[in-house]
């Protein structure tokens, strides 16, 4: 069996109108490549026709292969599946909406033959709303780059091109699906971007509000917290409770002296009270780091996924 070598990732709910003229898009576009091509699109449990639209297609061109969710999981699950089951070496992904012009995967495509591990779009014209839209956008992107220390200008971009290596080995849940490029940086991957077309959406409507956006705050707190915390918990707990322990003790230390040298009562002092405190949660809070990095490495170990990765090896059999 002959492996594609690109594969398109297309997760798709209730786009019905918009399946027709997607597959003509895209075919136009990646006939200009020379290039063997898989299209996987994951129907993200729709509840139009888009499920019998998309069996049309397959069944007149096997190169676009079809999963059916029995719900709707979301768009990042859309991704997760796909990845799995994507062949190519290369692995896009795109909107089943047309807002992304399936032209572009061409440019995407020669940014990664220049040896970059993500290129990413960068809608530069945005076509929509500005204030339910295009400021929340603005605002996350601006908070993820300053968070992960990648600079891109918009993460919500779907059409993206990976490195299949790279998405093989990176666990997306939630609405992580946007910080791929960030999660990778931490493993050492070469990222750009590229401007990309934005279009109106023609057909259907948009599937977030703006909730999306509250959403994307909390995975952005979840993906500080992994990145600097998650690998070395005693560190940030420990730190936290040797600074508090010492500080009760000094404190305890004081009132000692109150007590046995100046023979003053210190039952009564709020300080006493602070200084009990402080020393338990110390101790506690070294506690949590211990136990942290217990949790840390049985996680690590469970997951049998590389932590270092090897950007090539010389002189070694496949
Ligand atoms: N999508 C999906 N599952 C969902 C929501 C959306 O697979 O639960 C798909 C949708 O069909 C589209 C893409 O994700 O291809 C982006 O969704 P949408 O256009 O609604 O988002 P927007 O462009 O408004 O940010
Ligand atoms: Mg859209």
């Amino acid at each position: 069996m002959n492996l594609p070598e690109i594969s398109i990732v297309i997760p798709l709910y209730n786009e019905q109108d918009s399946i027709a003229p997607l597959y003509q898009e895209l075919t136009a576009a990646l006939s200009n490549l020379k290039k063997s091509y898989e299209v996987i699109v994951i129907d993200d449990g729709s509840t139009d026709l888009s499920f019998g639209r998309l069996c049309e297609i397959h069944e007149a061109d096997e190169r676009w292969k079809i999963v059916q969710f029995r719900r709707n999981y979301g768009q990042t699950a859309g991704f997760s599946v796909g990845f799995n089951l994507a062949a190519g070496a290369i692995v896009i992904t795109i909107d089943a909406d047309l807002q992304n012009n399936p032209q572009d995967i061409l440019r995407l495509l020669a940014k990664i033959e220049e040896g970059y591990d993500i290129v990413s779009g960068w809608r530069v014209n945005r076509q929509e709303a500005f204030f339910s839209r295009r400021l929340p956008s603005m605002l996350a992107n601006r908070l993820i780059s300053k968070v992960s220390g990648v600079e891109l200008h918009d993460y919500g971009c779907t059409l993206k091109a990976y490195r299949s290596e790279i998405i093989k080995n990176i666990q997306i849940y939630g609405e992580l699906h946007r910080f791929i490029p960030a999660v990778a940086s931490s493993l050492g991957i070469r990222t750009t971007e590229i401007p990309v077309d934005d279009r109106m959406r023609r057909f259907g409507k948009s599937k977030y509000g703006i909730w999306r956006t509250f959403r994307v705050i909390l995975d952005i707190i979840l993906v500080r917290f992994l990145f600097i915390y998650g690998t070395r918990p005693i560190q940030v707990f420990g730190g936290l409770g040797l600074l508090m322990g010492t500080v009760g003790f000094i404190l305890g230390m004081m009132l000692i002296y109150v007590k046995l040298v100046m023979g003053e009562q210190i039952g009564d002092r709020p300080l006493l009270l602070l200084a009990i405190l402080l020393i338990i949660l110390g101790v506690q809070m070294v506690s949590i780091g211990l136990i942290g990095e217990i949790v840390i490495r049985i996680y690590q170990e469970a997951q049998s996924r590389p932590r270092y990765m090897t950007r090539e090896q010389l002189g070694f059999e496949d």
